[in-house]
């Protein structure tokens, strides 16, 4: 378990070991926090069928199917885009029988935050009246597009991201030792930063601010940069969101609130379906140059 959901998992396992875990559980964090391996954690915890010590044993006949991928009873429910009614009535089905293996039901809803409401509402019905020893657990990046009558019937737990030198420690576990600005930028995703730092991204965030002074200097086309940043637009969003908030903490400046909410927008519409990414680039970038921050940096 990573070391800051460890504290997380244990107060889970104990919940459940005095029997009251709540059959909804809902765990709210960010992307690349380490959501996932909680879940799993927790979910073959509630399989075992000798835990020992708040923890799975990883060698009775559950644990063992549980590590093959082939536990009868686990169910683990994801979806590419949203998570609609079929996906979410085909998983209730399944939980509605006894349990194969005369433990816990587990499932587990991946982008919980992504339902549709059709599909929230038929999980409400799960939610409400839930079969004997079935654990639903909800992964959300966020709770605020979700339906408030299920948040209601969950137990919430909102994770949170570790300390900067909880987070240094672990990195420098594996070797890495990366500027103090990028474990800021990336500290509330500490899995997604790992990745960054062992896959570095072709484009680098001294590249991206040279080029928007050449910009600036009116030595570059907008429309030709923007083309080339094209398929690195998020990334390139995320470091003018970093480089915006460096430059409120010197000195905060209503223009640079007004930026920021524009890139965070800028980052929202990125993912709409057939959006050009280049233009949307060059409009957030305009603005940016418009502000005249660049010639005081
Ligand atoms: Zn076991």
């Amino acid at each position: 378990m990573y070391p800051w959901l460890e504290q997380d998992y244990q107060q889970l396992a104990a919940i459940h070991q005095q029997g009251r875990l709540h059959h909804g559980l809902l765990l709210v964090g960010h992307q690349g926090l380490g959501k996932h391996e909680l879940a799993k954690e927790l979910a073959r915890l509630l399989l075992c069928q000798q835990p020992q010590q708040g923890k799975a044993c990883r060698i009775c006949k559950s644990c063992l199917l549980e590590e093959a991928g082939s536990h009868p009873d686990y169910h683990w429910l994801e979806s590419e885009n949203q998570v609609g009614i079929d996906l979410i009535r085909g998983a209730s089905n399944k939980l509605a029988g006894t349990a194969q293996m005369s433990g816990h039901k587990v499932l587990v809803i991946d982008n919980a935050h992504r339902m549709t409401d059709a599909a929230a509402n038929a999980l409400l019905k799960t939610l409400e009246e839930p079969t004997a020893k079935t654990h639903i657990l909800l992964l959300a990046d966020s709770i605020d597009a979700m339906l408030p009558t299920i948040i209601s019937r969950c137990h919430k737990l909102v994770l949170t991201p570790p300390a900067q030198d909880l987070l240094e420690n672990w990195l420098g576990q594996y070797q890495l030792q990366p500027e103090s600005r990028i474990v800021r930028l990336y500290g509330h995703a500490p899995l997604a930063l790992k990745a960054l730092l062992e896959t570095p991204p072709e484009l680098n965030f001294t590249q991206v601010l040279e080029e928007l002074k050449a910009l600036d200097a009116g030595q570059r086309s907008l429309a030709k940069v923007c083309d080339g940043w094209e398929k690195d637009a998020a990334q390139v969003l995320n470091w003018l969101q970093h480089w915006l908030l460096e430059r409120c903490q010197q000195k905060p400046e209503p223009v640079i609130f007004s930026l920021y909410s524009q890139t965070l927008e800028g980052v929202k519409n990125l993912s709409v379906n057939g959006v050009n990414k280049s233009l949307l680039l060059g409009r957030v970038i305009q603005s940016v140059l418009k502000a005249g921050l660049l010639k005081r940096s």
